[in-house]
């Protein structure tokens, strides 16, 4: 790695040229980096006529790391199957940088939990991790029609299963270190009923010795959907395979209520780069106002930091300076209750690096 770490920045549409520019601003506040910025998304398919360049994707293998604002918005959207969609970009990434693990962390701030569809007593102390497999199951299997039957195909190896087992210990052996907490990671699966599941369930079991100081359990999928709106607050790390993980991950990302807070990491093997990116769409309808809320984006941010740059101390900087600001009262229009006058973009980031100059 070079002395200033390489991050390339893909804004992508709507919102996303707003929330990344204001987050290389805090990036900036804590050191040097080489910033690189390309087009990605609909953005892309103007000027190139497809939402991934080749030259972008290699720029994307060569970073230390990648941050992305979000891609997408009504200019894009068609029924055309020809056409190309600025999703496109996202699964070529995907891809193109082999990222079989998806990060998201779902941990509200203090500041706000009252936002959240639960009660306050069920969703306060909630800090949990959802790490879903990314590149295996039923999306990738053979998928197809015949007469009017259709099938979807869901397969998985030992080695699949291995890998993001062991994203899963590692995650949850880092969020304990120093909190004095025994880490847990709790196995989502649905072993009474398919044979991946049964796979899954028994490498993991293998996989965790490895890992003594980890307390392990397993959850049937429609338990764990269950427990997490019951009892949010119990779950360290939940490790999950592509499909149950597109659901929980979504699911776990509603006990916050605030969708423009929520971070999120998709890594590759050890030593490349990974994605760094907010949970949330382009938001074409605030998009150009001057009123996007960039926080999940300094979040995901400060997993760059944290998962691609191994700079955890930079990442806690960022975390608590955001719980700063919502301890303060500063809202963007989307967190603000009815009667709390909102700020904009420029005024959250502006409170966001005091908080980091002070
Ligand atoms: P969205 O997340 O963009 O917006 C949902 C609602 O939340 C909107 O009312 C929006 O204004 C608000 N919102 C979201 N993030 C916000 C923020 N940071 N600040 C203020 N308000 C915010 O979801 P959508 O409306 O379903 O999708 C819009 C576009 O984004 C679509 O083209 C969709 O395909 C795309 N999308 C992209 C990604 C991605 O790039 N990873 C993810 C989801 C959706």
């Amino acid at each position: 790695m070079s002395e200033a770490p390489r991050i390339v920045l893909l804004p992508g549409d709507g919102i996303g040229p707003e929330i990344v520019a204001a987050t290389r601003r805090v990036l900036e506040a804590l050191g040097e980096f080489e910033f690189d910025g390309r087009l990605m998304g609909g953005c892309s398919i103007d000027e190139h006529g497809t939402a991934l360049t080749d030259e972008v994707l290699d720029a994307c293998r060569a970073a230390d790391a990648v941050l992305l604002g979000a891609v997408g918005g009504p200019k894009w959207d068609t029924t055309d199957p020809e056409a190309p969609r600025p999703e496109q970009g996202l699964l070529g990434l995907r891809k193109g940088m082999g990222l079989y693990a998806n990060l998201r962390p779902v941990r509200p701030s203090p500041a706000l939990v009252a936002a959240s569809p639960l009660r306050e007593e069920r969703i306060a102390g909630t800090d949990l991790l959802v790490v879903r497999e990314l590149t295996g199951g039923i999306y990738f299997g053979d998928s197809g029609r015949d007469g009017d039957a259709a099938h979807d195909t869901c397969e998985y190896s030992v080695a699949e299963i291995e890998r993001i087992a062991r994203v899963g210990f590692e995650s949850a052996r880092h969020r304990a270190e120093g909190s004095g907490r025994a880490p847990r990671v709790t196995s989502v699966d649905k072993a009474n009923v398919l044979e991946t599941s049964r796979l899954w369930r028994e490498v993991v079991g293998r996989v965790a010795p490895d890992y003594p100081d980890v307390e392990l359990d397993h959850l049937l999928v429609d338990n764990a959907a269950m427990q997490l709106v019951s009892r949010p607050a119990e779950f360290d790390v939940i490790v999950t395979e592509n499909l149950f993980g597109d659901i929980l991950s979504d699911e776990s990302a509603m006990l916050t209520g605030s969708l423009g807070m929520l971070p999120s990491a998709s890594l590759g093997a050890e030593g490349e780069p990974g994605l760094f990116e907010p949970v949330h769409g382009s938001a074409p309808d605030v998009a150009g106002q001057g009123i996007a809320n960039p926080l999940a984006t300094f979040l995901s941010a400060a997993m760059l930091l944290r998962h691609g740059l191994e700079r955890a101390d930079d990442a806690v900087r960022i975390e608590s300076a955001v719980d700063a600001v919502l301890e303060r009262g500063l809202r963007t229009p989307d967190l603000a209750a009815a009667g709390e006058s909102p700020v904009g973009t420029d005024e959250m980031t502006a409170a966001v690096l005091s908080e980091l100059a002070a």
